[in-house]
């Protein structure tokens, strides 16, 4: 193995750890937010070029699952770079809204800065459990 290619491996494996990390740092979804029953996230990949539609990708999210909105960059070679939704999902929960669409650039980097090399079209449907908790009724 060249030197180049155990730095590289190094480099991925200390991100990947960084990445697990933030994975366990969010907790799961009903602890931060309890009314949400499902969360389902529809994305459209676009990269620029003569095929702009690099994916798509359908994430469901349970009460159990990890409280993790960042969606990777599916760009090969792209450093840092993603698609963050948690501003989205925290904005939805606080006014129990059942549904969202937007776009998101990533700012990554691919070697030389480019901006804008890929994008996403997402569409969240949020869907809050019934036993929502209630304002507790003073006796
Ligand atoms: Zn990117």
């Amino acid at each position: 193995m060249q030197r180049g290619q155990m730095v590289n491996r190094h480099r991925y494996a200390a991100k990947m750890d960084l990445k697990r990390q933030n994975r366990l740092a969010v907790g799961i979804v009903s602890d931060r937010f309890p009314d949400v029953s499902s969360i389902i996230i529809n994305m459209i990949y676009y990269q620029k070029g003569p095929n702009p539609v690099l994916m798509e990708r359908t994430v469901n999210i349970f009460p159990g699952s990890d409280a993790y909105f960042m969606m990777d960059c599916m760009t090969k070679g792209c450093n840092s770079g993603g698609y963050d939704l948690t501003p989205v999902v925290n904005d939805m929960v606080k006014n129990h809204k059942a549904a969202k669409k937007g776009s998101l650039i990533c700012e990554g980097t691919i070697d030389v800065p480019v901006a804008g090399h890929a994008s996403i079209e997402y569409e969240i449907l949020m869907r809050f459990s019934k036993t929502a908790r209630k304002a507790p009724v003073l006796k």
